[in-house]
C-alpha cells in the first residue's frame, strides 16, 4: 500500500500538546505519512519550541512565520501560506485541532482545494457568537469531513446542527491521552515547584495556580481589572502563581498594572508542559480562562474556577469540579475562589479512555485507504 499523506496544521500552544499524541502514532503507522505545518501563530521558545522538545515531536516540516495582526489579517496570511503548501504537498487529508485562527485557515485552505479535513476537538460550543474561538470551531466543523469529538455533548451539538452521523466519531479527548501519558512523569520534587518554594515560599498543595489569556478578558479593561483585583485580594490568603501569557503581559504592562500584580502574586514566565502539569497537580485550586487547563484541573482532581461567562466543557460544571466566575464583579469572583478551595466533585469520565489518538489514526487509516477519493467536498 502506498502511504497516504496527512498534512497537519498547528500553530498555537494547545495544538502542539494535542498533536503530540496523534503525531507519535502517525510516525509509527506505516501506511500514513504526516507532514506538519507550523503557522507561526505562537512563536516564542516558551510558547512553541519547548513543547516539540518535551513531548518528543519532530520539528515541523514547514514554518509559515505568520503571527500578530488582527484576526482577518492573521487568518488571511495563513490561508495564503497554507494554500501554497497544500498545492506543493498534495496531501490526501488535512488535520486541524481546536479553535484557533490556524485551525480555521487550515480547514478553509484545504476545503477550497477539495482536500478532506479532519477536525480534532469538533462539536464544542460555548454559544457565545462573539468569541473568536466559537467562530473558528463552528466554521471548521461545517467544512470538515471527519468530526472527532471529545465528548458526548459535542456530538449532540453537531447532530443538532445537521452534521451527518457518519462524519462524527466520538473518540474522546486527546488532551486526556497526553495527560495520562506525560502526567505520571511529574512528581512533587524538583522542577519549577522547587524553585518557587525556595524563591517565594510556594508549598505543594497550598497555592492557587492561575492563567489568563482569552481575548474576552484581556481585551476588556473592566473584565481584566476584575480578575486582577480578585486575584490580588485572594493572594492575601494563599499564594497565587500566575504563568503569564505574553499577550496578557503586554496588555497589563500597557495599562500600568504589571508592577502591582508582580508584588501581590508570584508571576512566572509561560511554562513548558511538564512544569505546567507539576504546577497543576500540586495546586490547591486552579483559576483560569483556558479551555485546556479546566480539564487538566480535573485530570489531576484539583478544583477549578473558570474566569468566563460560559464554558464549552460543561461536564465538569455538572460534576461539581468547576465553577463559573464571570469576571464582572471582583467581590463575586473572590467569593467563588474562596468557596471552591477544598471542594471536590463527583467522579465522572466524560473524556474517553485515553485512547483518542489511536482511534483517530485508525479511522483515518481505514477511510483513506478504503477509498482514496474520500468524499471530497
Ligand atoms: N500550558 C502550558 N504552559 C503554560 C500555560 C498553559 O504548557 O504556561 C498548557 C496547559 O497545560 C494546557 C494548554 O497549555 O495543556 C492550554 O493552552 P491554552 O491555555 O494556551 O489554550 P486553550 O486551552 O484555552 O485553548
Amino acid at each position: 500500500m502506498n502511504p497516504k499523506k496527512i498534512l497537519t496544521v498547528i500553530g498555537a500552544r494547545p495544538q502542539f500538546i494535542k498533536a503530540s499524541a496523534v503525531s507519535a502514532l502517525l510516525r509509527d503507522t506505516r501506511d500514513l505519512h504526516e507532514v506538519v505545518v507550523h503557522t507561526g501563530q505562537h512563536f516564542d521558545a516558551n510558547m512553541s519550541d519547548v513543547f516539540f522538545a518535551e513531548l518528543g515531536m519532530d520539528p515541523p516540516a514547514h514554518h509559515c512565520a505568520v503571527h500578530g495582526g488582527t484576526h482577518g489579517d492573521m487568518t488571511g496570511r495563513m490561508l495564503i501560506e497554507i494554500e501554497k503548501l497544500l498545492l506543493r504537498e498534495e496531501p490526501d487529508a488535512v488535520l486541524v485541532y481546536g479553535d484557533t485562527n490556524s485551525t480555521l485557515a487550515g480547514a478553509l485552505a484545504a476545503v477550497k482545494l477539495h482536500i478532506p479535513v479532519a477536525h480534532v476537538e469538533a462539536g464544542l460550543r460555548s454559544f457565545n457568537p462573539r468569541s473568536p474561538e466559537e467562530v473558528n470551531r463552528s466554521l471548521t466543523d461545517r467544512v470538515a469531513r471527519w468530526l472527532f469529538t471529545p465528548t458526548e455533548i459535542a456530538g449532540a451539538h453537531l447532530l443538532r446542527e445537521g452534521a451527518a452521523p457518519d462524519r462524527i466519531d466520538q473518540v474522546g479527548d486527546v488532551m486526556y491521552d497526553v495527560a495520562l501519558h506525560h502526567g505520571g512523569r511529574v512528581g512533587e520534587d524538583g522542577g519549577v515547584l522547587d524553585r518557587l518554594r525556595e524563591e517565594h515560599g510556594v508549598r505543594p498543595g497550598a497555592y492557587c495556580l492561575a492563567t489568563i489569556h482569552r481575548a474576552e478578558n484581556t481585551d476588556h479593561p473592566a473584565r481584566l481589572g476584575a480578575i486582577v483585583a480578585a486575584l490580588t485580594s485572594f493572594a492575601r490568603d494563599i499564594k497565587v502563581v500566575l504563568p503569564l501569557h505574553p499577550r496578557t503581559r503586554g496588555i497589563l504592562a500597557q495599562q500600568g498594572k504589571l508592577e502591582a500584580l508582580e508584588r501581590a502574586l508570584v508571576l512566572v514566565e509561560p511554562q513548558g508542559y511538564l512544569s505546567m502539569v507539576q504546577l497543576e497537580k500540586y495546586a490547591a485550586l486552579i483559576a483560569t480562562d483556558s479551555g485546556g487547563v479546566q480539564k487538566e484541573a480535573y485530570f489531576h482532581r484539583v478544583p477549578c474556577v473558570t474566569l468566563r461567562d460560559e464554558t464549552e466543557w460543561v461536564e465538569l460544571l455538572e460534576a461539581g469540579w468547576n465553577r463559573l466566575a464571570p469576571p464582572v464583579d471582583p467581590a463575586a469572583v473572590l467569593d467563588c475562589l474562596h468557596a471552591s478551595l477544598g471542594s471536590k466533585g463527583k467522579d465522572v469520565a466524560p473524556y474517553g479512555a485515553g485512547d483518542a489518538a489511536r482511534r483517530i489514526v485508525q479511522r483515518l487509516l481505514r477511510d483513506l485507504h478504503q477509498d482514496s477519493r474520500v468524499d471530497r467536498h
